[in-house]
């Protein structure tokens, strides 16, 4: 095309002038941030100054330097300011709805599992307050741009409906486990629960069901390889706690029974046919060289959850060392019982200091690896790699703006150092999932505040109120 005019109407919009004497058609798309230092995490570590990523629909249709602006127009156009745009941060691992009980049973209770937690869930689970109470959690990742949560608890249907509500993707088992538990009578009914689960959602734009057995000391065998042919049959994750404790083999055996002598938890696992790449294992502390060879070779995901581990003095993973041996293993909190908070943005520095005391050398992790965890890796973990964890076109548009202009942000000489070291969760801007906006300007649009409001403060009343009686 030769025409000299910039303003030309064409079937596909506006025509724009972008270069002396060429004339484009500029192509429309729905959203548009642009004047944002882009981090794609790209595997060439490719970041743009002024950035623009374009988005139509629910997919990245471009991502570049400014010169992109020229050929995009939107509806929506998100001036970053300078500000970090980068790709969603995936939590591989929570127990969202246990947001109910956070903050209780904190001091100095001395069986806090067996004789406080387990009587507060067993008087208090319902429908009604995991429902609620997955929303409020979904509300606290969203704000903290977590634009993916894995997740394992009860009326899993209900954690799907809330993270839905909110508008953030979820990765969520159903548990299987076997004694009677507030959505499922028998012992391991959870295995049904979860295949209805399953067929209800699947094909869900944000929500991948899954199915959870708790543990291998937890869950014998026998239930272990039906939960797994369930998520075979279905097509469907995996999610599980695998070698969290240094006793895990002497509670397999008084457990389950069913650990032969001398074999590690994962040796054990592999044995029995249990291992996947479907499988997303959380914690993954007690592992020798030998395990995470096996780990690897199945391509079983890795949750690493630092926080939780150190709070509960359950040990120190050997992150690094997977993460060197090139396992798919990304970041995650655990529930908010065992790590009280619920973001990404907290772990990464905090990964960091575990590896480097574990291993007595500051050297343990860079900046930008701890980035890569928290997005690519933890897509990777999950075999998503192809959809989410980048700023890459044709995957999902996942996109969280980090206010770089906050007083703890500055100065930005190294954008990913001031990520892991320097960021609060709250300098996330804009949280942007599968092309949504869940977060602007750390306010949520999606979900009905006001309704959650009254509907949160009612049940941590309730909660509150039979809490006493456990003093
Ligand atoms: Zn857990």
């Amino acid at each position: 095309m030769s025409c000299k005019s910039a303003s030309v109407l064409t079937a596909l919009g506006v025509v724009t002038l972008v270069s002396a004497g060429t004339l484009q058609a500029a192509e429309r798309v729905d959203l548009i941030v642009k004047n944002a230092h882009v981090l794609t995490m790209d595997a060439s570590r490719t970041a743009y100054e002024k950035g623009v990523v374009a988005v139509r629909g629910d997919t990245i249709v471009a991502v570049g330097g400014p010169g992109l602006l020229g050929r995009y127009q939107a509806e929506i156009v998100i001036d970053a300011g300078g500000d970090i745009a980068m790709p969603g941060m995936i939590n591989l691992h929570n127990h969202i709805a246990m947001v109910a009980f956070r903050g209780l049973g904190e001091d100095g209770v001395e069986n806090r599992l067996f004789e406080f937690f387990f009587p507060l869930e067993k008087e208090m689970l319902s429908r009604d307050l995991i429902r609620v109470a997955s929303r409020q959690g979904a509300i606290e990742m969203a704000l903290a741009g977590v634009t993916l949560v894995a997740d394992m608890y009860y009326h899993e249907d209900e954690v799907a409906r809330a993270v839905a509500e909110v508008g953030i993707r979820g990765v969520l088992g159903e548990t299987v486990i076997g004694f009677p538990v507030v959505d499922a009578a028998e012992p391991w009914g959870g295995l049904a629960y979860a295949e209805e689960f399953i067929k209800e959602w699947k094909g869900h734009p944000l929500i991948t069901p899954a199915v959870a057995p708790h543990a291998p000391y937890t869950v014998p065998p026998e239930w272990l390889l039906k939960s797994k042919a369930l998520a075979e049959r279905e097509g469907v994750p995996i999610l599980f706690h695998m070698a969290e404790f240094a006793h895990e083999e002497r509670l397999i055996r008084e457990g389950v029974g069913a650990f032969p002598e001398e074999k590690s938890v994962v040796r054990y696992l592999e044995e029995l046919g249990f291992l996947s790449d479907a499988l997303l294992a959380a914690h993954v502390i007690y592992v020798d060289e030998a395990d995470m060879a096996i780990l690897k070779r199945h391509g079983v995901g890795v949750s690493h959850n630092p926080k939780a581990n150190s709070r509960g003095a359950t040990g120190m993973s050997p992150a690094w060392e997977m993460f060197g041996k090139g396992l798919d293993i990304g970041l995650g909190t655990d529930g908010p019982m065992g790590s009280n908070q619920m973001d990404i943005v907290n772990v990464l520095g905090y990964a960091a200091s575990v590896a480097r005391l574990r291993g007595q050398d500051g050297r343990r992790f860079t900046p930008y690896e701890l980035v890569s965890m928290a997005t690519m890796g933890g897509a990777r973990a999950l075999d998503m790699e192809d959809q989410i964890g980048s700023l890459e076109v044709g995957k999902k548009a996942d996109i969280v703006i980090v206010d770089i202009h906050a007083a703890n942000m500055q100065p930005i000489y190294d954008p990913y150092a001031a990520l892991v070291f320097s960021a609060y969760p709250e300098n996330v801007r804009t949280t942007i999932v599968n092309g949504e906006i869940v977060v602007r300007d750390r306010v949520v649009k999606t979900a009905d505040l006001e309704v959650h409001e009254r509907e949160w403060k009612a049940l941590t009343k309730r909660v509150a109120e039979f809490a006493k009686t456990l003093e």
